[in-house]
């Protein structure tokens, strides 16, 4: 019975539940945590990862098949061959919403810990202050100041990425290099840049 008692239960193993986890276990606190979902061990069952779009029967985009199983998924990108197996099954679970409501999920250990795009923007003071100048709802208690150190440990463990732009007002973070972009983007990216500065000066 001794070793059916925890300090902590953990119930999900996505990003919340599992740096939930990760804090308590490093504080000493006997830990156990609770999945629903498969496991999917790290590396070794990406089985797609390095695979090239003609290497998938259907280049890595999506089937008719695909999309009468996926009535709420289909509606993005997430929906395709590459990462099928990542997106709860619609038929046994599917979503309920009384209006459109796009938020997709994985049962899996890590949850969408391993979908998503490691891109986490840091609230502003123009962000925290915007609200109470416009007079709505109640100002908010803490400014960016207060949780500076915060958003540095966790950009720094959860591996963040993304541009230091150096706007003034936006604070910069501790971000691993952006993913590369490709030609058009650049372009679109440089365009935008330079609208940015104009109206900045
Ligand atoms: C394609 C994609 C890209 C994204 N990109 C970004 C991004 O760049 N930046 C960003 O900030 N956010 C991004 N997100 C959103 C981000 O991934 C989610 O906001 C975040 O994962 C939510 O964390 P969570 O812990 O609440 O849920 P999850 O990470 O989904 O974890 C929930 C866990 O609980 C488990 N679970 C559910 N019910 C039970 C139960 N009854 N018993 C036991 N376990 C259960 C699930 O199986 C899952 O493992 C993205 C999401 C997707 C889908």
């Amino acid at each position: 019975m001794a070793d059916n008692t925890y300090d902590a239960i953990v119930i999900g193993s996505g990003i919340s539940g599992g740096w939930a986890a990760k804090e308590l276990t490093e504080k000493g606190l006997k830990t156990i945590m609770l999945e629903r979902g498969r496991d999917i061990k790290h590396v070794q069952d990406y089985v797609n990862a390095n695979k090239n779009p003609w290497d998938f029967p259907h280049r890595g985009g999506r089937t008719q098949e695909m999309i009468k199983d996926h009535p709420v998924l289909k509606r993005d990108y997430p929906l395709n061959e590459t990462n099928l197996d990542y997106w709860v099954n619609e038929k046994e679970c599917p979503y309920t919403e009384t209006k459109r409501f796009d938020w997709y999920r994985g049962y899996h250990v890590g949850g969408r810990s391993l979908m998503w795009g490691r891109q986490s923007y840091r609230h502003s003071d123009i962000d925290f202050e915007a609200n109470a100048k416009d007079g709505v709802g109640v100002d908010w208690p803490i400014r960016h100041a207060e949780l500076d150190a915060w958003y540095t440990y966790a950009e720094k463990f959860a591996g963040i990425n993304g541009t230091n732009e150096d706007f003034p007002g936006y604070p910069n973070g501790h971000l691993m290099p952006a993913m590369p972009m490709n030609c058009v983007e650049k372009d679109v990216a440089d365009r935008l840049k330079n609208i940015t500065k104009a109206r900045v000066l």
